[in-house]
């Protein structure tokens, strides 16, 4: 088998593959359905909140042969919603099917230090860091002299695989305790605020972004997100500037992530790039003309892309943790009957501390307003 022009449009109803089946997915799903594709998703859970609304769910190993020949004889493009699928199974599919994002986008989004090798290779800027791949790696003092975060280069997702450290010593303790795998570690950053841009790249180089998000995090973990960031214009401009060139050196399809920092004097640093739509995007299903899922499936079928206009002046999004489920589920009665919100719940049935249950968009004439009642609804859970 060869691959058809990877520059064709796919029309509906091809039929899309999906690697992962987590909440990223349900949506793209849900927006590939609206549009008439059909969708195949292979993920190990039974209950992936993907699989209900999938034409067909394979119940296996990501990189389960039978499931990987089923997706070539069947999909004419494949795309993931995480970025952990085993490069080897992208690398097997890409051989006879088109693959959106590429394995080689995905294998550097999914290795911090391949990620940080990628950035400064291409002039983009980056925290100070270092790779630790063997113990005993030589970590310059200076890097941690001001406090230093270790995180693992490999499988972390919302501050799972981090520690914080404070001298050389600790280094090596935290490498430890990490278990040994690869890490780099970086500098600790004096941060302003952070933000997220995320682009649609299609094959042949059409791009869109939506407005620059500003993200607070708590514990490592996405807290809440608003639109548009507090930041001055030239911020913003230089943000959308820099995702947007990450996009191309990438020659990057599909929806791509590039979480920043923005440090003293408003310099920004990137932090890291997620290769699929991103948390910090889920306020576009409520508040853009076009959601980050929609243009997913759009970018990766080379169809047109849509609008990233906002349809109000500001709206905030704020997570719903699996700390906030007690013994009784939380009614959300509050969120219900606010006109201006919109509850989204994952369908997830096991409530974890730290689990990502859903979210709460609000729209308002501006951002903090927003800000105030997602806030509030989210109290009175
Ligand atoms: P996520 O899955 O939410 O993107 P992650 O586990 O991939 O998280 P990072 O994005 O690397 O982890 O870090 C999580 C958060 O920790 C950042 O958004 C930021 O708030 C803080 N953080 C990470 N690195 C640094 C740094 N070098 N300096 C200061 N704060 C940092
Ligand atoms: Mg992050």
């Amino acid at each position: 088998m060869t691959i058809a022009d990877p520059f064709a449009a796919l029309h509906p109803p091809t039929t899309i593959g999906m690697l992962g089946g987590g909440q990223l997915g349900r949506y793209a799903v849900m927006a590939a359905r609206t549009m008439g594709y059909r969708t195949i998703v292979v993920d190990p859970d039974p209950s992936a909140p993907a699989a209900a609304v999938a034409d067909d769910h394979l119940c296996t190993a990501y990189d389960d042969p039978a499931a990987l020949r089923r997706l070539e004889l069947d999909c004419d493009v494949v795309t993931t919603e995480f970025e952990n699928p085993p490069a080897a199974a992208l690398a097997r599919l890409a051989e006879t099917t088109r693959v959106a994002p590429s394995p080689a986008a995905v294998s550097i989004a999914q290795d911090r230090a391949a990620e940080k090798a990628f950035l400064v290779d291409n002039g983009f800027p980056v925290a100070p860091f270092a790779v630790l791949d063997d113990h005993g790696a030589v970590v310059d003092p200076s890097l941690v002299a001001g406090g230093a975060i270790v995180k693992t280069a490999r499988l972390g997702y919302d501050g799972k695989g981090q520690r914080r450290v404070d001298d050389i010593a600790a280094v090596d303790a935290a490498w430890a305790q990490l278990g040994g795998v690869p890490c780099v570690v970086e500098s600790l950053l004096d941060l302003e605020t952070e933000l997220s841009v995320i682009v649609a790249r299609t094959a042949d180089g059409r791009t869109t972004n939506w407005p620059v998000a500003e993200n607070t995090h708590v514990d490592g973990i996405l807290d809440v997100s608003i639109v548009p960031a507090n930041v001055p214009a030239d911020v913003v401009d230089r943000a959308e500037g820099l995702a947007m060139a990450v996009a191309d050196a990438l020659d990057y399809v599909g929806v791509l992530a590039v979480e920043m920092f923005v440090v003293a004097d408003g310099h920004l640093v990137v932090n890291e790039l997620a290769p699929r739509p991103h948390n910090s995007g889920h306020w576009t299903l409520d508040a853009s003309v076009t959601s980050q899922f929609e243009q997913q499936i759009r970018a990766v079928c080379g169809v047109g892309l849509g609008a990233t206009t906002m349809t109000s002046g500001g709206v905030a999004m704020v997570n719903l943790l699996g700390d906030l489920w007690g013994p009784d589920e939380p009614t959300w009665v509050d969120a219900l009957d606010d006109p201006t919100a919109k509850l989204h719940l994952y369908g997830k049935v096991d409530a974890r501390p730290g689990r990502k249950m859903g979210h709460i968009t609000v729209r308002s004439s501006n951002a903090a307003e927003a800000t105030r009642r997602a806030l509030a609804l989210r109290a009175a859970r």
